[in-house]
């Protein structure tokens, strides 16, 4: 099943990718980790990225495009994937409209809901998983349970960003909502609950 995970930023869309993930046995593929992976390791790309990922801007279609596409060809791709944070633009959208969509589940909640979700929110500089300072605790404040790595608050996770993040949200992503709603392809789904309920009615819609 090759499922497009769409919503806000901070909606807890990389959550429950991940369980998804697992549940189904295929890839969970997210833009947004392969440019931090980018970001990391120095690569020309990630250098060029880094700046404007910060400041909450998007990176040049052309770039992820790329990106998704290579990603796309691999063999673990064959019998389904869950894209996360891709596509962000019609145009981006339309580049890979070759390829079937089965289903788009669309994630929302109030502005109010995924300020504070970001805020609270902290990623292990070692492994990325994700973790949420009331739902997803560590257990060892600052640290990853499962590598012990360090915990990061994301510099695009931060006030001013966010806000950015979300204006550019709402201007270039949400209109995906109504290019899917035409192909039939939108599931609504409520995340403004726990990571739990959450998972729940994003399982409940690609089934
Ligand atoms: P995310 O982890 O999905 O919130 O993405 C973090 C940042 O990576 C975004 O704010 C963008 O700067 C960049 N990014 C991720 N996916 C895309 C995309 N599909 N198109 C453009 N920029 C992206």
């Amino acid at each position: 099943m090759n499922i497009v995970l769409l919503g806000p930023p901070g909606i807890g869309k990389g959550t429950a990718a991940g369980k998804l993930s697992k549940k189904l046995g295929i890839p969970h593929i997210a833009t947004g980790d392969m440019l931090r992976e980018n970001v990391a390791q120095k690569t020309e790309l990630g250098v060029k990225a880094k700046s404007l990922m910060d400041r909450g801007l998007l990176v040049p279609d052309d770039v992820v495009i790329e990106m998704i596409k290579e990603k796309l060809q691999n063999d673990d791709c064959k019998n389904g994937f869950i894209l996360d944070g891709f596509p962000r633009t019609i145009n981006q959208a339309e580049e890979i409209k070759d390829i079937k969509i089965d289903k788009v589940v669309n994630i929302q909640a109030s502005d109010e809901v995924i300020v504070e979700r970001i805020s609270r929110r902290r990623v292990c500089s070692k492994c990325g998983f994700i973790y949420h300072l009331d739902f997803i605790k560590p257990n060892r404040e600052g640290f990853c349970d499962k590598c012990s790595g360090i915990l990061n608050q994301r510099e695009d996770d931060k006030p001013e960003a966010i806000k950015e993040r979300l204006k550019v949200y709402r201007e270039k992503t949400e209109p995906l909502i109504n290019y899917y709603k035409e192909k039939d392809l939108i599931v609504d789904v409520d995340g403004s609950g726990t990571p739990e309920e959450e998972f729940e009615l994003v399982l409940k819609a690609v089934s």
